[in-house]
């Protein structure tokens, strides 16, 4: 018997949302919704110097004035240090985690003396430098050993692959700076909350095998994933908080809520309608296109 549907949109609240995260945050909802599921929201506030305060309250006004609204109480991610902590201690103990002494400097000189310098704008692979132990050296961060390609279905985008030591090499766990990663944070709740659907934007794509490796290695279950289409500025450019995506004011989430419609392929319903009739529209024609998955 497949698992019970849990479903969730797990924000960082380093700003408000933009019409890109409201897309992902829609497409979570309504997947919930047809499958009869649970929906959470999760803040991911590990990054401390990136959170802003109070971005985290007003994603959650902004979902709510979209009718998009948690069936359980919402996880912040910065009072789950323990389940972190056990979880690295964990992959410690069993050699699949180890000490990394190497700054962002040191790990570009061995990229280029390997004569495979790092390309600006792609990710840095760990070249392997502190594997076989620290030298001596102090260890700043902790790594994952990565080995192996990862194949997946991702229910929109289809069959996927990477390599991921060739994509990232080992990945970092605990940061240099004390912080967790966000990889070991979103798998070690996507576990703890029984997470069996990951539905989010496009972007975090390439993620996806990353966390399926690191999931592999705490032995836990795989969800599964689907990704949706990334709403693009007007240059083409993917919306974002960096890129300063403009903040949807919660006034105007139901017409904000209809473009994430739009994006994701749902018909319009006729503005005058309440946000609640849209979402019940939308859940029919969601189930019925993903009927089989
Ligand atoms: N917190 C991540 C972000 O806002 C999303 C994590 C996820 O959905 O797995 O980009």
């Amino acid at each position: 018997m497949r698992q019970a549907y849990v479903g969730r949109f797990a924000p960082s609240p380093t700003g408000p949302l933009h019409a890109g995260s409201l897309v992902a945050a829609l497409a979570s909802w309504l997947d919930a919704r047809a499958h009869g599921g649970t929906w959470l929201v999760r803040m991911e506030d590990t990054d401390t110097p990136r959170c802003v305060p109070g971005a985290g309250e007003h994603i959650l006004a902004q979902l709510a004035a979209a009718g998009l609204v948690p069936d359980a109480p919402v996880w912040w991610q910065s009072s789950r240090n323990a389940a972190y902590a056990q979880a690295l201690q964990q992959l410690t103990n069993a050699g699949l985690a180890y000490p990394c002494a190497c700054s962002r400097s040191d790990i570009e000189r061995a990229l280029l003396a390997a004569g495979t310098p790092h390309t600006p704008g792609t990710d840095t692979v760990y070249p392997g430098t502190c594997r076989a132990g620290l030298q001596g050296r102090v260890g700043r961060a902790t790594r994952l050993r990565v080995q192996g390609t990862v194949d997946w279905v991702d229910r929109w985008l289809g069959q996927q692959q990477q390599d991921v030591a060739q994509a990232v090499g080992d990945m970092v766990l605990k940061r240099a700076d004390g912080l967790w990663a966000y990889q070991l944070a979103v798998v070690v709740d996507d576990a703890a909350q029984g997470v069996s659907d990951v539905v989010r934007g496009e972007d975090l794509a390439d993620q996806t095998p990353r966390q399926i490796l690191l999931q592999q290695a705490l032995g836990q279950p795989r969800p599964r994933y689907l990704h949706t289409p990334l709403v693009r500025d007007s240059s083409g450019q993917k919306l974002s908080k960096q890129s300063g995506a403009p903040a949807l004011p919660v006034e105007r989430m139901t017409d904000a809520l209809h473009e994430a419609a739009a994006v994701l392929g749902l018909p319009p319903v006729p503005s005058s309608h309440p946000a609640a009739e849209a979402l019940a529209l939308w859940v029919t024609i969601w189930a019925a296109r993903w009927q089989k998955s």
